[in-house]
């Protein structure tokens, strides 16, 4: 698996799994804790989840799925990276520390590898970023970082104490929506921070589009795989396609391994032209 440099020289995955729509009934949570179960046996080693996800939901069906994992000797701790997020209304000094100690209970860990403030709230920063310290210094959290930031959220940012420890930024980015590359990914790169692309397959909707599909009869694969290879191609991304279904659980991870021609690439970029200019960022 291809893994992507962070700032302070650590490593992270470049393909994870993502879990948004997890954990939100007790119905499908069997099917679930199977997924992410089946996600480890097949070499995911990048799960990304967040407090907000089945309000809580969703670490509980990651913390299951990891549990069995482990007990199975399936995996050792130390191979995968858990990332999370801490809603913005929890982001405050005290509130940090409590909302990661839940995290963590649900996910049955000792510590998060990346924990995210999931997008700007009311709380300043400087006073989320000192208790995101607090927690590493504790050893509850490998790494801190942010989600949904734009390059003005950014440079504020690392105005803060210690806000140039920040160690990724999750934003929206998919073939079908560029608009960071034209400034937001650039300032990322510049910084040597990852850029977490989440609905990197458009939330399933790429997989009917007829340009990838075309692409895709050249290669054997599906419409869908060469929009995330397409992704996974660009310098410094890190890509986290959710899946239940065990067919695209495997399709994502062989999508990993295409590599697109400069042909490929040209003619997507036709067909899903990069910015020109400055858009907001895109969000769900
Ligand atoms: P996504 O990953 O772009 O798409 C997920 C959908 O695509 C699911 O319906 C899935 O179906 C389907 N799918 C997966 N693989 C496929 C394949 N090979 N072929 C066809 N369909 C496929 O959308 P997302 O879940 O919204 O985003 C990914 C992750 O990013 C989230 O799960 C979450 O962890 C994170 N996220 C973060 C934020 C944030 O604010 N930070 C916002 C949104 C998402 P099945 O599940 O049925 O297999």
């Amino acid at each position: 698996m291809r893994t992507c440099p962070l700032p302070n020289g650590a490593t992270m995955p470049a393909l994870g799994l993502g879990t948004w729509r997890m954990g939100e009934s007790k119905r499908s949570r069997a099917s679930e804790v199977a997924a992410v179960r089946l996600a480890l046996q097949l070499g995911y080693r990048l799960i990304d989840t967040a407090e907000m996800y089945g309000e809580g939901g969703a670490e509980e069906v990651v913390g299951e799925a990891v549990a069995q994992a482990l007990a199975a000797g399936e995996l050792r701790r130390d191979e995968l990276f858990v990332v999370s997020k801490v809603y913005p209304h929890n982001a405050s000094h005290t509130g940090i520390p409590a909302a990661c100690q839940r995290s963590l209970q649900r996910l049955r860990l000792e510590h998060i590898d990346l924990y995210l403030l999931h997008w700007r709230g009311q709380h300043p920063l400087h006073e989320t970023v000192a208790a995101f310290e607090a927690l590493k210094r504790q050893g509850r959290v490998r790494h801190w970082g942010v989600s949904n930031f734009d390059v003005d959220d950014m440079e504020e940012l690392m105005r803060v104490e210690h806000g140039a420890r920040c160690a990724a930024n999750q934003v929206y980015y998919a073939i079908s929506e560029r608009g960071i590359e034209y400034d937001l990914l650039p300032w990322l790169r510049e910084h040597r921070m990852p850029c977490m692309a989440y609905c990197p397959i458009g939330q399933g909707r790429l997989g009917g589009d007829e340009v990838l599909a075309a692409i895709g009869r050249a290669h054997g694969v599906s419409a869908t795989q060469v929009a995330l290879a397409w992704l996974l191609g660009q310098p410094g991304v890190v890509g986290i396609p959710k899946a239940v279904r065990p067919e695209h659980l495997r399709e994502n991870l062989a999508a990993a391994q295409l590599v697109l021609s400069a042909e490929d690439r040209a003619e997507l970029d036709r067909h899903f032209p990069p910015p020109r200019h400055k858009q907001s960022l895109a969000m769900t």
